[in-house]
């Protein structure tokens, strides 16, 4: 096994070097010890104060890219009571690992089981890159190669407004990756923004008012077989909890 150099940067003036170099970032470490690494070096982002940073500006909110899960669902749930992202963050993975777990980390690697990545898109989030002061949609970086390759995550930009809805991730215990999950946001009482993220295809985004998205509910994409379950049996499911949640967030609680 090779030797492994390990940095500790303090400003993201270190980090442009470390990248320039062919250095990975290290945020919660949590993905990292699952892949094999192509690289000679990490730098830990945990001593660089700017990415933990968090405020509220101008209807956003925003999160320094090293904040864990924990830290996250904290400030979120502060700024904005019962909103469905702190719920989607605080029931992922168990304690230990969401105080690990960074954001900038897990919007990069974006696992099919992620319980960030559907909450971000249905909320129109965006991030920053160290590479540019421009901030990037969320569903940008998750396709566009060459952005996700420019720079690390310092900053995660969500619009306020967008974060009231409701969140269900799909699990056969509750230590478990979710399956699928399915968020829904609400921009208005019938205007609804929601992402279900679990389909062989990727993560599907769908807007529109809720009876237009009742209709969709029950067409989603194939699930792949997963565990002990067919992907018949997983996609029956998530049109069951989709028709469900979109009942009762913001809607009629007794349909
Ligand atoms: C047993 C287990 C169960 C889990 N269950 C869940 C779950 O239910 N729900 C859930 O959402 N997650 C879950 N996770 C976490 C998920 O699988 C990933 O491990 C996690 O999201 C990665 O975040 P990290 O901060 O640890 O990233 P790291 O492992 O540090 O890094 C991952 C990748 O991102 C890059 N990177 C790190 N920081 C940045 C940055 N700021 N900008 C750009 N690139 C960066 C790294 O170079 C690396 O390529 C689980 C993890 C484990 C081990």
């Amino acid at each position: 096994m090779k030797d492994m150099k390990w940095f500790f940067p303090d400003t993201l003036t270190e980090v442009d070097e470390l990248l320039k170099n062919g250095y990975k970032a290290h945020g919660g470490g949590t993905f990292l010890v699952k892949t094999a690494l192509n690289t000679d070096g990490l730098f830990d982002l945990s001593r660089i104060p700017q990415l933990k940073e968090f405020g509220i500006s101008g209807g956003y909110i925003s999160l320094g890219s090293a904040l864990t899960y924990t830290k996250a669902a904290a400030v979120l749930e502060s700024e904005s009571a019962g909103n469905f992202m702190s719920k989607a963050l605080s029931s992922a993975a168990a304690c230990p690992l969401r105080n690990r777990i960074t954001l900038g980390g897990s919007i990069y690697a974006a696992p099919k089981w992620s319980d960030l990545i559907g909450p971000l898109l249905a909320s129109d989030a965006s991030v920053r890159l160290s590479s540019s002061d421009k901030p990037s949609a969320v569903s940008d970086y998750l396709s566009d190669k060459k952005l996700r390759h420019s720079g690390i995550i310092t900053e995660v930009i969500i619009p306020e407004a967008n974060i009231a809805g409701g969140y269900y991730r799909f699990t056969q215990t509750h230590f478990d990756y979710p399956m699928f999950t399915i968020t829904v946001s609400m921009r208005g009482n019938e205007d609804l923004s929601c992402c279900i993220t679990g389909p062989a295809s990727g993560p599907l985004v769908l807007k529109g008012k809720r009876a237009e998205l009742l209709k969709s509910a029950t067409a989603l994409p194939d699930f792949n077989k997963e565990r002990s379950l067919s992907g018949e049996y997983i996609k029956k499911r998530a049109e069951i909890e989709f028709v469900r949640l979109l009942n009762i967030t913001g809607g009629n609680k007794n349909e």
